[in-house]
């Protein structure tokens, strides 16, 4: 569909039509660079979300009744046609964002590698597994890992690509069939999708997209799915939150986060500068795990400022093709929350050293700024930011530095720098954070075995990694009794017999050994007798 045709076939043909009707109707997307109109697509009525659901439920069914190799097999062959689809995929990511070419092809990277990871671990994952039955050695217990049924995948619009397609390859290897809410804001990536999985021999409708505003992303919640995968903004969280409660649905929340990088007296502080910025303006800052704050000890505080300045100042902007490594804010509303957060900032003491301004006042591309003389209460220093600005707080030493980071209600990922690898990794682990790198930062996004996923504020699930893919998983537990007995000794009716080797079993596992053993079977031999004082009491007490 091009141009506006709906948006007047609405208003010219329709007696009922009101703005309010049109916003159910189309959205009607802009470039995000100039802000020009785009395109329109047709919404997906909230109140068709439950039959879709049930749709996909068909479906799925039939795709988690495949044999898993047959399944695994159809997936590889999505890596192949990333192959020769992903410049498509690029460009409709560059075309909904602005961002540079190199970004959107980082996206693609991402998700190939994590089908990688899923070609190779993915089979003994989801295998069965034989759990030791304990006590009851004479028995076998295993656990089996099966789909949920229709996963629901709300995702934002930052990375139009990666973050729908790592929760929906997950659940698809899984077994499950996916109804996917891309954001408003970027809904044609995410309307590729079902194309590239069809492709690569999924059968259709196993995933389908709905097109909308945040109510539809509710509905998607209310609709029947029977997990939600989340990922967005935390008040939006809290909502999804509190609507899965209202049918008991399993979330799982990938939230934002206020990444803290940790620079110690003895970084290699031209490493430092250097991952830093590329870890705060990737993506114009527009990324969950973005750096969001530098916490500097104080001596070394003026000459890591020199080299951010440096660093910073030589950023070309602009997005697209090649010459330029920062690109548009998507939202004009996020740009203004960074400019809010700045002249609050500088209005309550802290510096611009460079940056500070758009462009030009009409676009949407702001200059990579850096910020220093930041304190850790001001909102620069508190709130998520989603955009270029970098924020630098000076401290004392590395216990200041890591009680700042861990007062943040946030706790996604954070860094720590200096040559001193042990000392890096004491400190990392103290941080509160659901990851963190020691001399890096952004790139462990692209190890497809380390599961992402925050604390506090930053949510709860993991994506990636063994984790992610269990987290579209339930278990089942299978026990059985092979022994043919005729009776297990604790059913009824109890006897002093049945209660001896009860106890005698218990008192044998809780002392461990031949001891334990020695111990266990006295007791059922009644060579050890406890008769508990309980007992006594309770019958003389109790009458
Ligand atoms: P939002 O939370 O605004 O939106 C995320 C998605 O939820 C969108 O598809 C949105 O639809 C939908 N939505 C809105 N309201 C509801 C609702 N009541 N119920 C269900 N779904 C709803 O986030 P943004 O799109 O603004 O994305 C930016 C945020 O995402 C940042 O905070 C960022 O840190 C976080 N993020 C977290 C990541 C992680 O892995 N932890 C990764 C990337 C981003 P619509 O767009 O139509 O409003």
């Amino acid at each position: 569909m091009s141009g506006s045709e709906p948006h007047h076939l609405a208003q010219d043909h329709d007696p009922d039509w009101t703005p309010e009707r049109e916003r159910d109707e189309v959205l009607s997307l802009r470039a995000p660079g100039s802000g020009a109109p785009r395109r329109d697509i047709p919404v997906t009525p909230v109140d068709h979300v439950p039959a879709l659901v049930e749709r996909v439920r068909v479906v799925q069914e039939g795709w988690a009744s495949l044999e898993p190799a047959d399944r695994f097999r159809r997936l590889r062959r999505l890596r192949e046609v990333l192959f020769h689809r992903g410049q498509e995929v690029v460009e409709s990511v560059v075309l909904e964002t602005g961002k540079p070419y190199q970004e959107a092809w980082m996206e693609v990277g991402v998700v190939v590698e994590h089908l990688r990871f899923l070609e190779r671990q993915g089979p003994r994952l989801l295998q069965e597994q034989k759990v030791g039955a304990g006590w009851f050695f004479w028995k076998s217990a295993h656990l089996l890992r099966e789909p949920l049924g229709v996963v629901g995948v709300i995702s934002p619009w930052n990375y139009p690509f990666v973050l729908p397609m790592d929760p929906v390859v997950a659940a698809l290897y899984a077994g499950n069939g996916v109804v996917l809410k891309p954001s408003e804001h970027t809904p044609s990536t995410g309307l590729l999708i079902p194309g590239l999985l069809e492709e690569a021999g999924l059968p259709p409708g196993l995933v389908e997209v709905v097109v909308g505003h945040g109510e539809l992303g509710e509905a998607v919640v209310l609709g029947g799915v029977d997990k939600v995968f989340f990922t967005g903004g935390a008040e939006t969280g809290r909502r999804v939150m509190a609507a899965a409660a209202r049918r008991l649905v399993p979330v799982s929340l990938e939230l934002g986060g206020k990444d803290p990088a940790v620079v110690l007296e003895d970084a290699d502080l031209e490493r430092a500068a250097r991952g830093i910025v590329f870890g705060a303006f990737f993506n114009a800052g527009q990324t969950c795990v973005s750096t969001e704050r530098v916490l500097v000890v104080d001596s070394v505080h003026d000459r890591l400022v020199e080299l951010l300045a440096e660093e910073v100042a030589a950023l070309r902007v602009g997005g697209g093709r090649g010459t330029s490594d920062v690109g548009p804010m998507v939202l004009p509303s996020q740009l203004e929350v960074v400019e809010r957060q700045l002249s609050q900032a500088v209005a309550e003491g802290a510096r611009v050293v460079t940056g500070g301004t758009r462009l030009d006042p009409a676009s949407n591309l702001f200059r990579p700024t850096l910020v220093i003389h930041v304190k850790p209460e001001m909102a620069v220093a508190q709130e998520e930011t989603f955009g270029p600005l970098l924020p630098v707080i000076r401290v004392r030493d590395e216990e200041e530095a890591i009680q700042v980071v861990n007062a943040s209600p946030y706790g996604l990922f954070a860094s720590v720098w200096t040559r001193d690898a042990d000392r890096g990794r004491k400190v990392a682990v103290r941080l509160r954070a659901g990851g963190v790198s020691v001399n890096d930062t952004l790139s462990h996004y692209g190890v497809a075995g380390l599961p992402t996923g925050g604390v506090g504020h930053s949510g709860s699930g993991r994506t990636r990694g063994r984790e992610g893919l269990w987290e579209m998983t339930r278990t089942r537990s299978v026990f059985m009794d092979r022994s043919g007995f005729r009776r297990e000794m604790w059913w009824y009716p109890y006897t002093p017999r049945s209660e001896r080797a009860l106890a005698a079993l218990a008192l044998m596992r809780a002392k461990g050994g031949l001891s334990g053993v020695w111990i266990g079977i006295r007791h059922f031999l009644g060579l050890d007798p406890t008769r508990p004082q309980v007992e006594e009491e309770f019958r003389g007490g109790g009458g």
